[in-house]
């Protein structure tokens, strides 16, 4: 049976309940139920967050324990995990001092010894531990002094009636040391479910689906489903009540956020964009430095219509590093000067706002638009100017960073903003951009954080999508390789080479932490071993990172932008959209320490120009084996949603930067990784069932609706963006 439930995901899951919230038996409180009792309650809530009968039913066995498969202590070896042995149990002592206190004790079966030790709540344990009696005994193998050992192993006096049992399967379920102590350790849990299971009936656990989907896929009604996944009669059974319950949660998921999609597409009120004036037809034909691409003119005319509609527009756009989204921007900011609104461009870092800042302001200087910028340290006079001009409807572009996002700073009619990297950017914060105008204006979210369309799809499915999926023309692909640190001194003259030829360089290092002492020690370390290798005069380096004020950071950046220095000493802060086309190699310094979007990242900051360009990935000679995989792919390929795939698969959906805070990728049991085959019949029947009943009020549908409308909660439904 495989092992669907990932410990972490079953306890920290959140509120994606499969089963509704209406007052019934499973809102009982947990410790009305027999066996449980205000203790044992104050426990489960404080170490495993279950508060009622309904939070302990969601709380599902990680594994089942075949209990008429026992093994001889005889056949453990090197490679055993877990096992289950029985026995009689001998010789229960505590050894040790103060400090190091155990409990052991010796199990023996026809065929051996096996030692059974604990460290913690001995006095506890060994008050029930009774020597001489028949054990069966579980857990996971471990080796001291080269005999085989189970700490803590959980164990239960074998009984007659158990002994009998046949095919029994029993669950065994997430704990904690401290639960374990008072008596519930991961297969006692079992029993309070089991209580719990037999006080329910049908009607407790109704069917969320559609009567129609559940005989269509042939699954099993929910009653049964949760039944199954605690005491299922066999294997397969179990197999096909997670599928269902799986089916469930990625079902749900998907219906909300489409709801969400096509309410907005209904019902919502947005600005309307309906002509194309002077702005964007006199940029379009005398200021454009080059042709647009296909997917670049496709996305514009998406974009364009979906503003011209008299809804409010929410938009992601993804384009790989270096696709050309800032120019799809400055389009359709000057189509909604066109008609008359302002627009609003946010950028998570200081620096990025100020490249944006400088690149419009150039691209738009003959065209004399209006063009400011706002960040936490603009000063106050211009502050005050700005503030005024945005008010009186004076200023028709705002490029900033979280600055412009406050309270103070009130447009006379925003008609769009426009999220660069968007992951930087909080749901929150996004949600503030709607009290700025009364109307609330268009959104479109820019991000080269690939995420896979699988994801996209579910995580954003209430936002509309486009993609530039192809990149400008005349580009040439980044060579990427992989050195040792000890090969660092042919990397410097590799480097070298380049920078005579009148080329730049960044060299990065790794910062975890902004906090980080040890890693300012190597950053600091790095630089004097550049120096090292690039001497003054006729070498200049910049250094910039995160501890700096942002006057010299500024400083150190231009220097650079200005090729007054051929190398930038940096940490991540140049991550995102810098946009250098003389700088042709990009080292990468403890390269196995980054994830794979990250360096794909920051590899995108060279290529951007004529020249051919090189990605250098510096490790040390111990590689772990995901950090092996992440630097094998990124020598293999330069296609970022292929890296994004592969990112997903290697971390989980939890660590992908931006839906951490969504919330919607909580499932209790659903992957996104591995579920996508299910993830896809949900989608198509949610999109099914959305096209013939919007709104959910057919008679089959009504359950949903209900379920719904129980289950919102923790979704914030109006202003999401
Ligand atoms: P990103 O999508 O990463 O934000 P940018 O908008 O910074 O990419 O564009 C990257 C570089 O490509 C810039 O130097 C930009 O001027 C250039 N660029 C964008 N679109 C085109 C195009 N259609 N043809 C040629 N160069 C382009
Ligand atoms: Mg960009």
């Amino acid at each position: 049976m495989p092992e669907h439930v990932n410990f972490r995901t079953v306890i920290f899951a959140g509120k994606q309940s499969t089963i509704p919230g209406s007052p019934n038996i499973l809102s009982n409180p947990i410790e009305y139920l027999k066996g449980v009792g205000p203790q044992r309650a104050d426990l489960l809530k404080k170490e495993l967050g279950i508060f009622t009968f309904g939070d302990l039913l969601e709380l599902f066995p990680y594994r089942h324990v075949d209990k008429t498969k026992v093994n001889l202590i005889r056949d453990i070896n090197a490679q055993t995990e877990f096992i289950q042995v029985a026995g009689i149990l001998l010789n229960v002592e505590v050894t040790g001092d103060k400090r190091s206190r155990r409990l052991t004790a010796q199990l023996k079966d026809k065929s051996g010894f096996l030692e059974l030790a604990w460290f913690q709540g001995i006095t506890w344990v060994q008050k029930m531990l009774q020597a001489g009696q028949p054990y069966l005994v579980y857990g996971k193998v471990g080796f001291f002094q080269n005999r085989p050992q189970i700490i803590h192993p959980e164990l239960e006096i074998v009984t007659q009636e158990k002994q009998d049992g046949k095919n029994y399967l029993e669950p065994v379920y997430p704990t904690t040391e401290k639960l374990k102590v008072r008596g519930l350790g991961g297969r006692q849990i079992g029993k309070l479910t089991q209580v719990l299971m037999g006080m329910l009936r049908e009607k407790d656990i109704p069917e969320n689906l559609p009567a129609a989907i559940v005989s269509q896929l042939k699954f099993a009604d929910h009653f049964t489903a949760i039944r199954q996944i605690h005491f299922p009669p066999s294997p397969a059974a179990y197999d096909e009540s997670v599928k269902r319950l799986k089916f469930e949660e990625l079902f749900m998921a998907q219906l909300r956020m489409n709801l969400l999609r096509s309410n907005r597409h209904r019902f919502s009120k947005g600005v309307v964009f309906d002509k194309v004036g002077d702005y964007f037809n006199t940029f379009y034909r005398d200021h454009l430095p080059f042709q647009l691409t296909a997917a670049q003119k496709r996305v514009v005319k998406e974009i364009r219509a979906d503003t011209a509609t008299g809804k409010q527009m929410n938009r992601l756009l993804q384009g790989d590093v270096g696709s050309g989204k800032t120019i799809v921007a400055l389009l359709i900011m000057l189509i909604a000067i066109d008609n008359g609104y302002q627009a609003c461009l946010m950028a998570p870092t200081e620096i990025l706002a100020k490249q944006h800042f400088a690149s419009l302001s150039e691209l738009l200087e003959k065209q004399l638009v209006s063009v400011s910028l706002l960040t936490g340290s603009t000063r106050s006079a211009p502050r005050k100017k700005i503030l005024k001009e945005l008010l009186a409807g004076d200023l028709k572009i705002l490029i900033g960073t979280h600055a412009v996002i406050e309270e103070v700073v009130k447009f006379k009619n925003l008609g769009i903003v426009i999220i660069d990297e968007q992951h930087r950017f909080g749901v929150a914060q996004r949600a503030r951009l709607w009290e700025k105008a009364e109307i609330p204006p268009h959104v479109l979210v820019m991000t080269a954080t690939p995420i896979p369309r699988t994801l996209a799809m579910t995580a954003y499915g209430d936002l509309d999508y486009s993609v530039i999926d192809e990149l400008p023309p005349g580009r040439q692909p980044v060579t990427t390789v992989h050195r040792y640190e000890t090969q660092r001194s042919q990397v410097m003259i590799f480097l070298k080479a380049e920078i005579d030829k009148g080329r730049q360089a960044y060299i990065i290092f790794p910062l975890i932490e902004e906090s980080d002492t040890l890693d300012y020690e190597n950053l600091m370390r790095g630089y004097e071993t550049v120096k090292g290798y690039f001497p003054e005069p006729n070498y200049w380096i910049s250094m910039v990172h995160g501890r700096q004020p942002g006057d010299q950071k500024e400083l150190n950046m231009k220097r650079f932008v200005e090729r007054d220095t051929q190398i930038l000493v940096s940490t991540t802060v140049i991550e995102v959209g810098v946009n250098i086309p003389n700088a042709t190699v990009m080292v990468i310094e403890s390269a196995e320490k980054f994830g794979l979007s990250q360096l794909h990242q920051l590899r995108g900051r060279v290529g951007r120009g004529a020249d051919k360009s090189y990605c250098i990935l510096l490790s040390g000679s111990k590689l772990g084996n995901d950090a092996r995989e992440r630097i094998r792919i990124m020598t293999t390929t330069s296609n970022g949603f292929e890296i994004a795939e592969k990112d997903l698969e290697l971390r989980g959906p939890g660590d992908i930067e931006g839906t951490r805070q969504s919330g919607i990728l909580n499932f209790k049991l659903a992957s996104i990784v591995n579920d996508k085959p299910l993830l896809e019949i949900a989608r198509k029947m949610v999109a099914g069932i959305l096209e013939k009943d919007p709104d959910l009020d057919s008679a089959e549908n009504l359950q949903l609706k209900k379920f719904l409308k129980e289950q919102k909660g923790n979704v914030v439904w109006s202003k999401i963006s």
